[in-house]
């Protein structure tokens, strides 16, 4: 006998960061949600693999909707992350010029943070650009006690839950899971990351696609004495963004990523030669780290879109389907950003706003492992 359908107000498609994210804010507005997560835990996938910054939008283009958030994120998150105890170090970033040409890119930095009202400083004893609000978080932690909170303002959570169907009726939508489940909702909110174009594609909507971009990281110990108190960022070039090193929470360095176009969604492997391709790079601008090895590493597949980026907004073939897709390099830092833009569709949609209900704090979460190791003892638990 087949189980009764679950009934939601919105359903939200995928849980990342940008899911749980949308979940936190819409549960805050007084909205029944229920989140549906393919796999079996949260944040397994773009959201626990990235460099775990959140970035300021200093060098973001100005007037995009991907800055736009990342801007309005900036403003809500403090406040929103203290009540949730969400562990932030407020690092700051540094970008040493090393080149002739690398003071004309950060004297460019700087007039477009100045546009984008983001505090940087140019040091007078080398020419280096000082962003001082760029900071480092746990990514997994971040994501977990977004979604937790959520859960306590009365969402609720299905892992275990992939979508495979959409059936679009009159004025809601039933969802099949690969389970045999369905669900019956009014909206839902389509935030699968790299398979934000397969939901899409299940109402006949093959307007974006989406394809992996490979990030590859390496974690170190740096020697006794030693310690990095902030972001090192390349001053970046025409050709590339370059290698970033960074400090952990807990103490270690991590160098990386790599961006390699892929086409299988499922390839979380680090390649044998990334090592190399990545400690060249970092030790440039972070001497420290030459001569070490690594004590783990990490791949992340970005969520970019073909030719296209943060694709925000109904579908062309099923308005009640609203794709949050395409969210590649920045999500983390734009999250809360992107869950108050989708709030404020859903009026047109039908569905009424409460007031913003103050953040209700989440559960204390103890991590069983490092956040960057999880998503990598998740895929391979045999090599790592
Ligand atoms: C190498 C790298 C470095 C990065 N560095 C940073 C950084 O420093 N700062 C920053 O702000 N951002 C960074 N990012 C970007 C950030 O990680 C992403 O923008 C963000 O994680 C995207 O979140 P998401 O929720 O859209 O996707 P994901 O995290 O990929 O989550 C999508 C979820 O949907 C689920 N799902 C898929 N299909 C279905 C289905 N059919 N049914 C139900 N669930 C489904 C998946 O299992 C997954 O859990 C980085 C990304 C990478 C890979």
């Amino acid at each position: 006998m087949s189980s009764p359908a679950l009934t939601t107000t919105v359903a939200v498609i995928g849980g990342g960061v940008v899911g749980a994210a949308i979940f936190h804010t819409l549960t805050h507005r007084g909205i029944d949600v229920l989140l549906l997560e393919a796999d079996s835990d949260l944040a397994y996938a773009a959201s626990g693999t990235n460099s775990g910054i959140l970035h300021t939008g200093f060098d973001s283009t100005p007037g995009q909707l991907e800055t736009e958030l990342i801007l309005r994120s900036a403003k809500i998150r403090p406040a929103i992350l203290k009540v949730l105890g969400v562990p932030v170090k407020h690092t700051g970033a540094e970008l040493v010029p090393h080149r002739e040409e690398d003071h004309v890119t950060i004297r460019a930095l700087a007039e477009n943070a100045a546009a984008n009202g983001v505090e940087v400083y140019i040091r007078e004893s080398d020419g280096a650009l000082l962003v001082p609000g760029e900071s480092v978080t746990d990514p997994v932690a971040f994501t977990l006690a977004l979604a937790q909170s959520g859960e306590v303002a009365g969402g609720r959570i299905e892992l275990n839950a992939k979508v495979v169907g959409i059936e679009p009726g009159e004025d809601q939508l039933t969802l099949h899971l690969a389970d045999g489940r369905s669900v019956k909702t009014s909206v839902a909110i389509n935030a699968a990351g790299l398979h934000a174009d397969d939901i899409a594609r299940l109402v006949g909507d093959g307007t974006f696609e989406i394809y992996p971009r490979k990030g590859e990281f390496f974690v170190y110990e740096l020697p006794k004495g030693q310690t990095l108190d902030h972001i090192v960022l390349p001053v970046p070039t025409k050709r590339t963004k370059g290698v970033i090193v960074f400090p952990t929470l807990d103490g270690h360095v991590v160098a990386g990523p790599t961006a390699i176009d892929l086409l299988d969604k499922d390839d979380w492997a680090v390649r044998p030669d990334a090592h190399a391709e990545i400690l060249e790079k970092a030790a440039s601008q972070y001497s420290a780290l030459n001569g070490l090895q690594p004590v783990a590493s990490y791949a992340g597949l970005r969520p970019a879109g073909r030719d296209t980026n943060y694709v925000i907004g109904s579908s062309k073939t099923t308005e009640r389907l609203i794709n949050v897709a395409a969210i590649r390099s920045t999500g983390l830092s734009a999250s809360l950003g992107i869950g108050a833009y989708v709030a404020d569709l859903l009026p047109a949609l039908g569905i009424e706003l409460g007031e913003q209900l103050i953040p209700t704090p989440a559960k204390p979460i103890t991590p069983k492992q490092p956040w960057w190791q999880r998503t990598a003892q998740h895929r391979h638990p045999a090599t790592v």
